[in-house]
């Protein structure tokens, strides 16, 4: 199989160019994201504080949580429901920034993550694919933009769908979910010594995209 990793912080692109380059390969797109998002919405209908790590690690072996792919697009499932529509709310961000630091809700998520990586081709994009996950992906990529692009991109998104946008406020949740991905103890983001890094602060989303298929092309002869 041939496993594509993608990390790098929130709001660098990393789900809108893992879509685009799996596409173009015909590859699985896997946002681990999503899993954690998942996790958090469980845990959060369960009433469980999403400051204590105790409770989330007793909690979340309950948590049924797979995946299904409908018309390409993942569909992450809680005991069988699909649960897409639920995963973006400002609730659940904030608990899965939080949860996703306990070593009981990364075990089982890693290894749902590992099993869809070796049963097919994918595009895997979290924080942990490269260093972690996937350790022997044949492709590593480190997607990063600066605070400053990162929170703007953010602030028009919210704006065109006619959500109140506070750009001040986003920039500063931002800088704060990297410093809490940066700094966990278990498996923290970071670049993987192999993965090329690519910044994508003054790109467009079709650069980027060539530049990842360059870089795919490179390393293991694909076209
Ligand atoms: O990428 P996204 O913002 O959807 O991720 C949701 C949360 O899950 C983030 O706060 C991040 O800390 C966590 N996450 C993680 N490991 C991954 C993917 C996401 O810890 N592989």
């Amino acid at each position: 199989m041939t496993n594509i990793a993608i990390d790098g912080p929130a709001g660098a692109g990393k789900s809108t160019i893992a879509k685009k380059v799996s596409k173009e390969l015909s590859f699985i797109y896997v946002d681990t994201g999503a899993m954690y998002r998942a996790m958090a919405l469980y845990l959060h209908r369960n009433g469980i504080p999403a400051d204590d790590a105790e409770k989330i690690a007793a909690a979340c072996g309950g948590a049924e949580i797979s995946i299904e792919y409908r018309d390409g697009e993942q569909v992450v499932l809680l005991g069988g429901e699909n649960v897409n529509p639920y995963l973006r709310t400002s609730e659940v961000s904030a608990m899965a920034s939080k949860s996703s630091a306990v070593p009981q809700v990364r075990t089982r998520l890693v290894q749902l993550q590992q099993e869809l990586a070796a049963a097919q081709n994918v595009v895997m994009d979290g924080r942990d694919i490269g260093t972690v996950v996937l350790p022997n992906a044949q492709v590593k990529i480190y997607l990063t933009a600066s605070v400053e692009v990162r929170a703007r991109r953010r602030f028009l998104e919210m704006q065109e769908k006619g959500e109140n946008a506070d750009f001040d406020r986003i920039a500063a949740d931002i800088a704060e979910r990297d410093h809490r991905d940066m700094t966990r103890e278990v498996s923290p983001l970071r670049q993987a010594d192999d993965a090329v890094l690519v910044d994508t602060s003054d790109m467009t989303i079709d650069q980027v995209t060539q530049r990842i298929l360059e870089i795919v092309r490179d390393r293991t002869g694909l076209n």
